[in-house]
């Protein structure tokens, strides 16, 4: 093995075709990609998003992430805009579910009829906690709604395109290189967003970054449960349920106290567990690792639930997510590094462009320093790794994708840098496409 350690090889220049050029060039097809790309052809941008895997919405949808949350802040919705248009389109194909207004109290009977659900207040000190605006969806209605509203706005998507490299001229990308199956390919544009949730785009580009880590989920489903059985178990059996579910979470070895949760389809549960320590989400080595390490947790727990606990005793395997669940792994060092105490004291800012729960995101956190034409969106904008860890929900992800696209628009139509479009232009153009920008803030602001 150490023989080949410290080898490395120069491999011979290539020429590579031209397969696109357009205004806006888009990298990742996640939630804050997706909608990047989307909000950047409304106003006007001739837009191409490239996707390595074969589906969008990345973690979302691959890696079975399957309620929306930190969409409010108890008495008002603080995030609002194209995440609303996926919510509605999924409803109205029975793939979301979430609580009618007149539910969202505290009281035991609505946690019971909303818990298993994933629509509780989890920051929440109260007991039970209050249920709360957020939505479980299915996965696969995520990928309908994504594949749709990127054909209705006419973006150029490029799925089976591996991001790889980046042409950059004076401090401005001039383009992208994609690996696919018939070799690499070249992506021109006049400006970037880079949305690969791992900053790949960015860090090519000589943008300043930190490192960080979290939790690694191989996230998975069952079918076939009788979700009612359970629950009336686990609420007239209480002791025994908690002796069951603690040995289950002991198995799986990293859970939530909620591991299992409904879905929109009956009788099919997701299971965002288990958690692991000590992945690196971009090491091979380790995303290799993960998936021996978590398959064997899933299946160890699966076969104890059928075993022992009611209304699992008929459940099958349905299968892992096909993404390995990776929360944290590049943070962008932009003009703005948002820390954990601007997260958890509200802070808000002049320049807000973004809102989670109760946080806010300034537009300089999306910016990189001292590359003129490239903007971020998603899990590795400008932030500490543990005020990252606790604003990174899919909601504000994708508003901070909706913001990148108009700042695109607005760059574009004014010929500036991103860092010269005035906050307050992205703000009202945000308010004036249904988008709360976070620029009114809240009475608990600070
Ligand atoms: C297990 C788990 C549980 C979570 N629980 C919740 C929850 O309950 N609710 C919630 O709202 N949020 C939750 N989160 C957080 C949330 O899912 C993510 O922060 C959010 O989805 C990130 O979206 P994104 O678009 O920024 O990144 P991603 O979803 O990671 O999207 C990045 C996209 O870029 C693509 N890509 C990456 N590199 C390249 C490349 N080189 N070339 C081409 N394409 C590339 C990827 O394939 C992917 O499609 C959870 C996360 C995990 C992992």
């Amino acid at each position: 093995m150490s023989t080949f350690k410290n080898m490395s090889l120069t491999l011979e220049k290539q020429n590579v075709p031209v397969v696109a050029k357009s205004d806006v060039v888009v990298v990742g097809g996640g939630a804050a990609g997706v909608t990047a790309a989307v909000s950047a052809a409304r106003n006007g941008c001739s837009v191409t998003l490239i996707e390595r895997y074969h589906h969008l919405g990345g973690m979302a949808s691959g890696g079975m992430v399957l309620v929306l949350d930190d969409m409010t802040n108890g008495s008002e919705i603080t995030v609002t805009g194209i995440v609303d248009e996926f919510v509605e389109t999924m409803k109205m194909e029975n793939g979301a579910v979430y609580p009618p207004s007149e539910d969202r109290i505290q009281s035991q009977e609505m946690w019971r009829k909303w818990s298993r659900w994933g629509c509780h207040d989890f920051h929440s000190k109260l007991e039970p906690m209050p249920i709360t605006y957020a939505v479980a969806f299915d996965p696969d209605a995520w990928k309908r709604v994504s594949l749709k509203l990127v054909k209705e706005a006419k973006v150029n998507l490029r799925l089976h395109s591996w991001f790889s490299d980046t042409i950059v001229e004076d401090g401005k990308v001039k383009g992208i290189i994609v690996q696919t199956k018939t070799g690499r390919e070249a992506i021109l544009g006049d400006s970037f967003i880079d949305a690969s949730g791992d900053l790949d785009l960015a860090i090519a580009a000589g943008a300043e970054h930190s490192i960080g880590q979290y939790i690694v989920t191989t996230v998975f489903r069952l079918s076939n449960v009788d979700t009612d059985t359970v629950e009336k178990f686990q609420y007239e059996c209480p002791d025994e349920y908690r002796k069951i579910d603690r040995q289950a979470r002991r198995i799986i070895g990293g859970a939530w106290d909620l591991w299992w949760l409904k879905t929109p389809i009956p009788g099919i549960v997701w299971c965002n567990c288990p958690h692991m320590t000590g992945y690196d989400g971009i090491s091979v080595e380790d995303n290799t690792a993960a998936e021996f390490d978590g398959r064997a947790r899933m299946w160890a727990l699966y076969e104890f639930v059928k075993a022992n606990m009611p209304g699992f005793e008929k459940c099958h395997m349905l299968g892992a997510a096909e993404q390995v669940g990776v929360r944290q792994t590049r943070q962008l060092v932009g003009e703005y590094v948002v820390t954990k105490k601007d997260v958890t004291s509200r802070r808000h800012f002049e320049d807000t462009v973004c809102r989670g729960r109760d946080y806010y995101t300034p537009y300089r956190a999306l910016l990189p320093k001292g590359v003129d034409n490239l903007i971020v969106a998603g899990r590795h904008y400008s932030a500490e790794s543990e005020a990252q860890k606790i604003s990174r929900e899919i909601p504000p992800c994708m508003v901070q994708g909706q913001a990148a696209g108009v700042a695109a628009a607005l760059a574009l139509n004014q010929n500036t840098a991103f860092r010269d479009v005035a906050a307050k232009d992205i703000q009202k153009q945000m308010r004036a496409q249904n988008a709360d920008p976070g620029d009114k803030p809240s009475e608990n602001a600070s």
